[in-house]
C-alpha cells in the first residue's frame, strides 16, 4: 500500500520535532503536524525555561544525540547557556523556535504548522490516515508509521489506545509569562536564577515565596501560587516567570478554559503584589503570556511496558533507550508546595514505554508515554522527552527498512543506532 509519508509525527513540541528530525535522518519521508505556528511546544510557546534533565548529580551527562546538538547550536548563537554543574540549560524561546525550525527543515521534514490533528482512521489494526484541520479545511494524510507527540496523547486516544486510569489526579497547570524590567542585580532574585554567577541552587525563590505566604496568612487577596521561579531568557532584565497555578485536567476543554481565565487574572494580581513588595519589581511589566497554559500531566498510554517508580529507583534498564535524571517533582493542587526527591541513579527508560500492544504502526513519545505518576514527575522534563523523541524517530526508520511491527523492534539494534548518533543508552 503506498502512503504519502513513511512517518507522520503529530505534535511539534520537544519530543515531536526531535522525533521528526530523527525519522527524516533515518531515511523516512516525514511529516510533522503542529497546531501552532512554531515548534517547541511548552518550551518555546509556554515559556518553560530551562531545559532540564541533561545531567545526573551535576556530573554525568545522560542525554546526547539531537537534544545535545540542538543545545550546542543554540549556544553557538548565544541563545542557550548550560549551567554547570547542574546542567540546566537556559535559552531564548524565540531562538528556540528558529533553530528547531532550521533543524527540521534541514533534515527534509515536511512541516504542517497551523494544523490540528482531529482524528484518525484505523484499518486492519493499523492507523491508515490522520485527519487534520487548518485554514484549508479538513485534509487527510497517510503514512506507514505514526508517532504521537501531542503531549496529551491525542492521536492514541483517537485510535482507542487504553490510557492509565489515574488521570483524575493530575498536577496543576501553570501559565508562565515573560516579565520585563526586573532588577536582577540584587540578592533578591539573582541568587535564585540560573547563570547567576553565584552558585547553582534550585531556583525557587524562598524570599518571595515567604512574602506571598505571609500576605495570604494575613488574609490578603493572594492567588494560588507555586515557587515562584524566575528564569533568565538570556537577555536584559527579562525573566520567564512560573508562579501561577490552575487546578484541572487540560484534556477537558471546560477545565482548561477555566484554569487559563483564572491564571491570567492571577498573573496580573501576583505581579501587582511583587511591585508593591519589592523595589526590584517596581517597574516591571508582563510583556507576553504563554500561548496556552503549561500542562504538566494529562493522559498517559498503557504501553508494552509501564515504567514504575521502583524500576526507576533501581536504575539503568538493560534495554534503556533514554535516561531520566531530574528529581521527582510533583506540584500539589491544594497548597503552594511540591513533593520532591532526588534520583539516586539515572533511571533507564525502556523502549516499551512508547510501543503499544495491538498497534503495530503507532508509537507515543514525550510526556504521554507509559509510566506511573511518580515516573512522569521526572521523565516529563525536556531533555528526557527529546531523547525519547529521537528513539521513536529512529525506530520508525527501522520499521521502514524491515517492515516489522513497532512492538517487535530489535531494541539492541535501536540502542546501537542511537549510540552511533551520539545518543546515551548506558551510563
Ligand atoms: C509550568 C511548567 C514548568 C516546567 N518546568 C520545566 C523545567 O524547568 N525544565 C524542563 O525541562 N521541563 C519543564 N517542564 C516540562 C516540559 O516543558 C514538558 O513536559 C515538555 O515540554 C513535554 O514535551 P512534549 O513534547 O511531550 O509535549 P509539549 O511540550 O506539550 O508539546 C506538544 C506539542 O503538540 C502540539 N499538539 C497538541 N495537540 C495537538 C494536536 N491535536 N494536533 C497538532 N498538534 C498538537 C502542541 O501544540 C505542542 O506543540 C515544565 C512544564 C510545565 C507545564
Amino acid at each position: 500500500m503506498s502512503h504519502q509519508y513513511d512517518t507522520i509525527v503529530c505534535g511539534g513540541g520537544p519530543s515531536g520535532w526531535v522525533a521528526a528530525v530523527a525519522s527524516a535522518r533515518s531515511g523516512c519521508r516525514t511529516a510533522l503536524i503542529e497546531r501552532f505556528s512554531f515548534l517547541g511546544g511548552a518550551a518555546s510557546g509556554g515559556y518553560v525555561v530551562p531545559i532540564s534533565g541533561c545531567f545526573h548529580n551535576s556530573a554525568t551527562r545522560v542525554v546526547g544525540g539531537i537534544a545535545w546538538e540542538f543545545i550546542s547550536r543554540m549556544e553557538a548563537l548565544g541563545a542557550a547557556k548550560v549551567e554547570y554543574p547542574r546542567g540546566h540549560v537556559s535559552f531564548d524561546p524565540e531562538y528556540y523556535k528558529l533553530v528547531a525550525q532550521r533543524m527540521v527543515l534541514e533534515a527534509g521534514v515536511t512541516l504542517y504548522t497551523n494544523a490540528t490533528v482531529t482524528g484518525c482512521t484505523v484499518e486492519d489494526g493499523n492507523i491508515a490516515r490522520v485527519q487534520i484541520f487548518s485554514k484549508n479545511g479538513a485534509e487527510e494524510l497517510s503514512a506507514a508509521t505514526f508517532i504521537d507527540c501531542t503531549g496529551d496523547g491525542d492521536l492514541c486516544h483517537m485510535a482507542g489506545v487504553p490510557m492509565q486510569a489515574d488521570d483524575d489526579e493530575v498536577q496543576p497547570m501553570s501559565m508562565c509569562f515573560l516579565l520585563e524590567g526586573v532588577d536582577l542585580t540584587t540578592d533578591l532574585v539573582r541568587p535564585y536564577i540560573h547563570h547567576n554567577g553565584v552558585d547553582a541552587k534550585r531556583s525557587a525563590n524562598p524570599v518571595i515565596h515567604q512574602y506571598l505566604a505571609d500576605l495570604a496568612a494575613r488574609g490578603e487577596d493572594v492567588p494560588q501560587f507555586g515557587g515562584p521561579w524566575f528564569n533568565t531568557v538570556l537577555h536584559g532584565s527579562c525573566v520567564a516567570v512560573n508562579i501561577t497555578r490552575g487546578v484541572g485536567n487540560a484534556i477537558r476543554r471546560e477545565e482548561l478554559t477555566a484554569a487559563e481565565i483564572k491564571m491570567r487574572e492571577d498573573a496580573f494580581r501576583l505581579v501587582e503584589l511583587l511591585r508593591k513588595g519589592f523595589a526590584e519589581f517596581a517597574h516591571c511589566a508582563i510583556v507576553s503570556s504563554a500561548v496556552t497554559a503549561g500542562v504538566r500531566e494529562t493522559r498517559r498510554i498503557v504501553g508494552q511496558h509501564t515504567l514504575t517508580w521502583q524500576e526507576v529507583l533501581a536504575g539503568g534498564a538493560q534495554d534503556a533507550v533514554a535516561f531520566c535524571s531530574h528529581p521527582l517533582d510533583i506540584h500539589k493542587n491544594n497548597d503552594n508546595q511540591q513533593k520532591f526527591a532526588e534520583l539516586p541513579v539515572p533511571g533507564g527508560i525502556p523502549y516499551g514505554v512508547m510501543a503499544i500492544p495491538g498497534y503495530p504502526n503507532l508509537l507515543a513519545a514525550g510526556r504521554c508515554v507509559s509510566c506511573d505518576r511518580s515516573v512522569l514527575a521526572t521523565l516529563r522534563v525536556q531533555a528526557t522527552v527529546m531523547a525519547l523523541g529521537e528513539a521513536a524517530g529512529v525506530a520508525s526508520g527501522m520499521r521502514r527498512e524491515s517492515g516489522c511491527a513497532l512492538t517487535d523492534v530489535d531494541v539492541n539494534e535501536l540502542r546501537a543506532r542511537l549510540r552511533d548518533r551520539g545518543g546515551i543508552v548506558e551510563v
